[in-house]
């Protein structure tokens, strides 16, 4: 009896043991349980921000005139390739970003700094840093501001190398096919004509991104025909000579510009040649962001505003 009490006793102890080591566990485990969801919650929150949309490949090319104020940045898709030309100021860098993220972006084959002016490259490092960045063009010309020696570092951290294509150089983006028209004229005390110019064909539709090219680089060469113009400059007087219009003749000219900016940007003058010419103007001042999609042979144009 005694021994059969005494199992039963042990039995019982063993039984509390039992309980209390459950217990644990289970405190243990709801606490750890805890921790993971705080910190899933943590991870779902970033993946979502990230993949909210998944990137899609496109049959179509689209072109993004992102609406950054006075400053310039430019997305183009086709297929699985991604390419941005500019990112906007220092202040814009987070808007580009988010935009390409929006989009589900995480690579970007082919990122083009057209020339080291802040209005251009100040969000590129932010770029550089968020994205598995491919290859950078940029001309072959220097400066000392801070704005520039912050993207220098970005490309440095991540091992990268730049690229300063001269004219007649290509770049397959899926099914376009783009071609760097002008050499840039490497001047210290102007950085606006180092401006790389690229030309886009899809099809039967073609794109030409002047960057901040002036009349300087508009006389270097004889220009073909296209279709939309992203106009030099922010519609400056100093780009968008009447002789280079009249060659490139765009159904569609883009100026980016900001609402009200302390250059006055886009002239008069360049608004009325372009009008001349009887180009249709969409203005990123006036339209915010400008979202143009085309199959080859037709261009549709979008605008948030
Ligand atoms: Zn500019």
């Amino acid at each position: 009896m005694a021994r059969r009490k005494k199992t039963s006793t042990k039995k019982l102890l063993s039984g509390i043991i039992a309980l209390i080591i459950v217990g644990l566990a289970g405190i243990l485990g709801t606490n750890e349980e805890f921790v993971n969801t705080v910190s899933n919650m943590g991870e779902q929150t970033n993946s979502q921000n990230v993949q909210q949309v998944e990137f899609v490949a496109q049959e179509d090319l689209l072109i993004d005139f992102i609406d950054v104020g006075q400053a310039d940045s430019i997305l183009i898709r086709n297929q699985d390739k991604v390419m941005l030309i500019d990112a906007g100021t220092n202040e814009a860098g987070e808007t580009v970003v988010n935009y390409l993220q929006n989009l589900g972006i995480t690579k970007i084959d082919y990122v083009i700094g057209t020339h080291p002016h802040e209005d251009h490259i100040g969000g590129l490092d932010d770029v550089i840093n968020h994205f598995d960045i491919g290859q950078i063009y940029m001309p072959k010309i220097e400066t000392t501001t801070k704005t520039f020696e912050d993207v220098l570092e970005s490309i440095e951290n991540k091992n990268l190398t730049v690229t300063a294509p001269n004219k007649g150089d290509k770049i397959e983006l899926g099914q376009a096919a783009g071609e760097f028209m002008t050499e840039p004229i490497l001047d210290e005390d102007n950085l606006n004509v180092s401006s790389l110019v690229l030309r886009v064909e899809f099809g039967n539709t073609s794109y030409l991104f002047m960057g901040d090219a002036e009349e300087e680089n508009e006389k270097t060469i004889l220009w073909p025909k296209t279709d939309v113009l992203k106009v030099g400059h922010h519609g400056s007087s100093t780009s968008s000579s009447e002789s280079f219009l009249e060659q490139v003749k765009p159904q569609y000219a883009i100026i980016m510009a900001g609402k009200d900016n302390s250059y006055g940007l886009p002239t008069q003058e360049t608004i009325d040649k372009l009008n001349n010419i009887g180009s249709e103007i969409y203005r990123t001042d006036e339209n915010g962001t400008i979202q143009m999609t085309s199959d080859g042979n037709t261009i549709e144009i979008k605008t948030n505003k």
